[in-house]
């Protein structure tokens, strides 16, 4: 039998969040753990999103729960790791009375720890930039946290190298798992156990397996604005996000805004565009979002998105966009029965797909899930 590249406890398949995560939930449990990524340095879904760790609004239930969870444990790891908190809380801004409805009934669901609304005139108040002139309510929620992943991500795992001894194998590709045996593009690894943490690759590892989901992918536009020249509250979103967000558009009153919004911005609808603005440590802006699903989107930035997604931002904010320093796309896992596929294609092999966008958000209660799904159950 060839030599092998070394025997662990635990090998994880990826080193986006949802393998970091479950890497952490690993190690807490005194597991040897390697991470072993394709990648050189992260370049998935999880260094090119909002890095906003949102609750409020969350689906009911499980994944209102597992962001509960994940925003506690980003906020000791991210003191422990020295990651940057840059924002903390989000503003939803709402112009319309359909919107102001889904609101009152949020703020009665039982899900709306944290929040309060606030009259117009309270947000002018606190943030006198906000000028739309329109503006009928906001809901402010102080639960919601930041972090800027382009930094989190990569400081995340240097935290978990050399704070807590998981070795990290990149520039490597996972080719096969048969428990021990891991081949990968550098030859075979042993592990007692193996979470595959693909984001959206379905095809390498399991794909007949996973072949029995509704898989897809979406892809969604992003943009970085130069500084406005004032610090926003929170993050920022708006009526177009009450009828994405399940939390918000699983209320009854969502139906009659959603109408509404059907008939004054189709095209928004048509390109799934609505509205996040979050705030880097240096003042710039991180705008989104569309969303196009496809099995192979196209990897094109397209001008008429984001002209709806800067339309959007005018018109929630009141105020023009700051120049456009940036644009890219980032693609995650979907899936029309599910936000989340955790399987087990083998015993002792667990496989982690978050299928809604929330993976920032949900990733750490995930990896707990994963780790006691190996350990806790005979
Ligand atoms: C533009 C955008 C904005 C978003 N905004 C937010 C947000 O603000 N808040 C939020 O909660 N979520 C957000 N999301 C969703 C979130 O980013 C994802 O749910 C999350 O990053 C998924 O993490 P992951 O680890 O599963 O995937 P990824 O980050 O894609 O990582 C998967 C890794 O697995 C590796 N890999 C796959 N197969 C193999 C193999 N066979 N061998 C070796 N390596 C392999 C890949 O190289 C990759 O590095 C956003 C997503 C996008 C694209």
């Amino acid at each position: 039998m060839s030599k092998t590249l070394g025997r662990f406890d635990l090998a994880v398949v990826g080193a986006g969040i949802i393998g970091l995560a479950t890497a952490w939930a690993a190690v807490q449990r005194g597991l040897r753990v390697v991470v072993i990524d394709r990648d050189a340095q992260a370049n998935g879904a999880s260094v090119r999103n909002f890095g906003f760790v949102t609750v409020s609004g969350q689906a009911r239930a499980s994944m209102w729960n597992r962001a509960r969870r994940t925003r506690g444990i980003w906020a000791e790891v991210a003191a422990a790791a020295d990651i940057p908190i840059v924002q903390q809380g989000l503003w939803v801004t709402a112009r319309r009375p359909e919107s102001v409805a889904v609101l009152e009934a949020f703020m009665a669901s039982g899900m709306a720890e944290g929040c309060r609304l606030l009259t117009p005139a309270e947000a002018r108040r606190r943030c006198p930039h906000l000028s739309a002139p329109n503006l009928a309510a906001v809901l402010e929620s102080t639960t919601e946290l930041r972090v800027e992943s382009a930094r989190a991500v990569p400081r995340l795992a240097a935290w978990l190298q050399d704070a807590h001894q998981v070795i990290f194998m990149r520039g490597t590709a996972v080719c096969g798992i048969e428990v021990p045996a891991v081949s990968t593009s550098r030859g075979r690894l042993d592990a007692d156990r193996v979470a595959v943490c693909p984001g959206d690759d379905f095809t390498a590892l399991y794909a007949e397996y996973l072949a029995g989901y509704p898989l897809t992918r979406c892809k969604l536009q992003m943009l970085r604005l130069a500084d406005p020249g004032f610090r926003l509250p929170g993050a920022l979103m708006s009526d177009l996000g009450l009828v994405r967000y399940l939390g918000y558009a699983e209320l009854a009153p969502a139906a009659a805004l959603k109408a509404r919004l059907g008939l004054e911005q189709p095209h928004h609808l048509q390109h799934g565009v609505h509205l996040i603005v979050v705030q880097n440590a240096d003042g710039s802006l991180i705008v989104g979002d569309s969303h196009e699903y496809a099995a192979t989107p196209d990897p094109f930035s397209h001008e008429h998105v984001d002209a709806l997604i800067l339309e959007e931002f005018r018109a929630a904010l009141g105020i023009e966009p700051p120049p456009i320093i940036e644009r890219w796309t980032g693609t995650y896992a979907s899936a029309s029965d599910r936000q989340v596929l955790i399987g087990a294609p083998q015993a002792a092999v667990r496989i982690a797909i978050v299928t809604c966008g929330a993976g920032a958000s949900t990733a750490f209660a995930i990896g707990e899930e994963l780790i006691a799904g190996f350990l806790d159950t005979k």
